[in-house]
């Protein structure tokens, strides 16, 4: 508790810190309380995989507009290329060469000439109970009926397709949005999921009245987060005051050999999501709004 008459401290929050209390609170504590941490598994080919890719997208709009051409790509993405996870140098140039498959198609649809107000920008903002940061893929202005609006643009590259209730639940989303739009004094209410593998983007337009609602069920989750921690010092066991939350996602928790209920989940290669991404795109695995 704060002292008498001294604000509360705000909690500091990103939205991966949220989303891992939200999926599984004792994976949060694994990744943001136990200190020294638990040790995680290996590195997950999947996430070298979304890295590359989100960084060659980054450096693209580096280069000067008449540099941004096809042609650039294979240079940008050997540039930015992380080589963890993968079952062997084989199945890494497989994937390499999709990525690039993915990422010519991808810029065939920019306009090279287009400047996003933001390219891998952090936005922040304070409410009352938190202080959120988060790094948008791409902040892009877009003519709207009375200006300027800002769109939310995040890149996809998991095999799952998306749709538009994928772009509307998304808390991320919403918070990038939300912190932009006080960032930039601009209107910011579209979400766009942009899904490489199938070159679909999932959309969706939130009101004022959406946005507060996820900034609403943010602070929610950090109170619980306050909440579990206070408890901790005050004595309860720390498997307690962070349960786990068993499930699907066990399979791919970089904690699962150091949690109890994860060792029932199915063992995953680091490169088991990989070696979906280069298994032909079935009609209807992405979807666009
Ligand atoms: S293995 Fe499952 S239950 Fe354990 S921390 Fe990870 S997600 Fe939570």
């Amino acid at each position: 508790m704060g002292f008498d008459g001294m604000p509360e401290r705000l909690f500091v929050c990103t939205p991966s810190k949220l989303g891992a209390y939200t999926d599984c609170p004792r994976r949060y504590r694994y990744s943001y309380v136990d200190r020294p941490a638990p040790a995680k598994g290996p590195p997950w080919a999947h996430n070298s995989l979304g890295a590359s890719v989100h960084t060659a997208l980054r450096n693209w709009y580096a280069l000067p507009i008449d540099r941004r051409r096809p042609e650039a790509l294979p240079t940008l993405l050997k540039g930015t290329w992380v080589r963890e996870g993968y079952r062997d140098d084989e199945q890494e140039r497989a994937v390499f060469r999709r990525a690039l498959e993915w990422l010519e198609s991808y810029v065939e649809t920019l306009d090279p000439g287009d400047e996003p107000l933001g390219v891998e920008r952090v936005v922040a903002v304070k409410t009352s109970v938190l202080a959120f940061n988060g790094r948008a893929d791409r902040i892009d202005s877009r003519p709207g009926p009375d200006g300027p609006e800002l769109v939310i643009v995040d890149y996809k590259t998991g095999r799952t397709g998306l749709d538009a209730d994928d772009a509307r639940g998304s808390q991320a989303l919403a918070l990038y949005a939300y912190a932009a739009e006080r960032v930039f004094r601009k209107p910011c209410r579209r979400v766009e999921l942009h899904h490489l593998p199938t070159q679909t983007v999932a959309g969706h337009d939130h009101t004022v009245e959406s946005l507060a609602r996820q900034l609403s069920r943010a602070e929610d989750t950090a109170r619980d987060i306050i909440a579990a921690e206070r408890a901790v010092a005050d004595g309860t066991d720390p498997d307690d005051a962070f349960p786990v939350s068993p499930g699907i996602r066990c399979g791919w928790c970089d904690f699962r050999r150091s949690c109890p209920a994860g060792a029932d989940a199915p063992e995953r290669e680091p490169w088991s999501a990989v070696e979906r991404a280069l298994a032909p795109v079935e009609p209807g695995d992405g979807a666009a709004e």
